[in-house]
């Protein structure tokens, strides 16, 4: 049987419904909305849309919605200056740098002198180690991880306590987090990355499956154990030569259409994890707003 295909955008939806409520409920008790501030370096078109549904969706939400949008050629020390200025801003209770920056700019310098309550991405040392220390409660966690957790919620209401878990991919961004929070959820967690050996064997050992790699379809359907939850964090553009001439879509770093037939549930790609991520961004400014006052 065809595995039941987790639905990314109504759980990323209803999660959105919660934070509008939740944001109504901060303004009338504190007199100002949550607010977020975004801030793009440069004129990368990729980073450009990103930041502008990032903007969208905080007025969605109800959010005092700031970009501030710098040159290309902007130093580290002005940088510095408007994180400063941010930072000092009680109408600005969540702050993202968005990523990549130009090549001058030291991101871990930028994200290090981000106030780490107010670091919505969850990239600041403070955040990842409290994360890694597992004081998950008083930090906020990255957004793309938190996503596939609410996923996994879904289908394990009662837990996922036993369980074993692969996360394939061991970056700040997806692999290391997912990995440190599906511990603390009690599953019992190996990371893979290029290194590892004998990567299908290892697959096949996991109730759930987290890929985080940046390669198109590269798990096969027979990498999944029979029964197995796969949540596919990729997101690769592949040419679509059947859709015309330079055409392209979008496909995960999981062979979709083979391992639909071998895991009991599966994300989407699009669809899955994508829509995930921009509304935990939106849960942790509220989260940040409320721990504020
Ligand atoms: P990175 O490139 O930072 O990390 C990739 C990881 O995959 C590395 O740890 C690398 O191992 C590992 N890897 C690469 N090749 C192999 C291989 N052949 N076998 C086993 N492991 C391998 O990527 P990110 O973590 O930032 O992103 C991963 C994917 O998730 C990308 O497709 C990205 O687009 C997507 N993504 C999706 C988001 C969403 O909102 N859904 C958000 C963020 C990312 P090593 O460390 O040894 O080099």
């Amino acid at each position: 049987m065809p595995a039941t295909i987790i639905d990314g955008k109504a759980v990323a939806a209803a999660a959105i419904e919660r934070v509008k409520a939740g944001s109504e409920a901060f303004r009338t008790a504190n007199g100002l909305p949550p607010g977020l501030a975004v801030v793009l370096v440069g004129e990368d078109p990729a980073s450009q849309v990103y930041v502008a549904s990032k903007g969208r969706m905080a007025k969605e939400c109800g959010f005092h919605s700031v970009q501030h949008t710098l040159a290309a050629d902007t130093t580290q020390d002005e940088l510095l200056a408007l994180i400063a200025t941010l930072n000092a801003d009680p109408a600005v209770h969540g702050i993202l740098v968005q990523l990549p920056l130009p090549g001058h700019l030291d991101e871990r310098v930028t994200i290090g002198a981000l106030d780490p309550a107010k670091d919505v991405d969850g990239l600041h040392d403070i955040s990842i180690g409290r994360l890694a220390s597992g004081q998950v409660d008083k930090t906020l966690v990255p957004c793309t991880p938190k996503g596939c957790m609410e996923l996994l919620e879904t289908v394990f209401p009662q837990g996922l306590s036993g369980l074993t878990a692969v996360v394939v991919g061991r970056s700040n961004l997806v692999g290391r987090p997912v990995a440190a929070l599906l511990q603390h959820a009690n599953a019992t967690v190996t990371i893979a990355h290029s290194r590892t050996r004998d990567l299908p064997d290892l697959c096949r050992s996991a109730d759930i499956l987290v890929a985080a790699i940046g390669r198109p379809e590269f798990i096969k359907g027979d990498w999944v154990k029979p029964g197995a939850t796969v949540i596919d964090v990729g997101i690769n553009r592949i040419p679509a030569r059947e859709k015309g001439e330079g055409k392209t879509r979008l496909v995960g770093d999981v062979e979709f259409s083979t391992a639909v037939d071998r895991a009991a549930s599966i994300t989407p790609v699009p669809g899955g994890v994508g829509p995930m991520t921009i509304a935990m961004l939106m849960a942790n400014t509220l989260r940040a707003a409320e721990q504020s006052v």
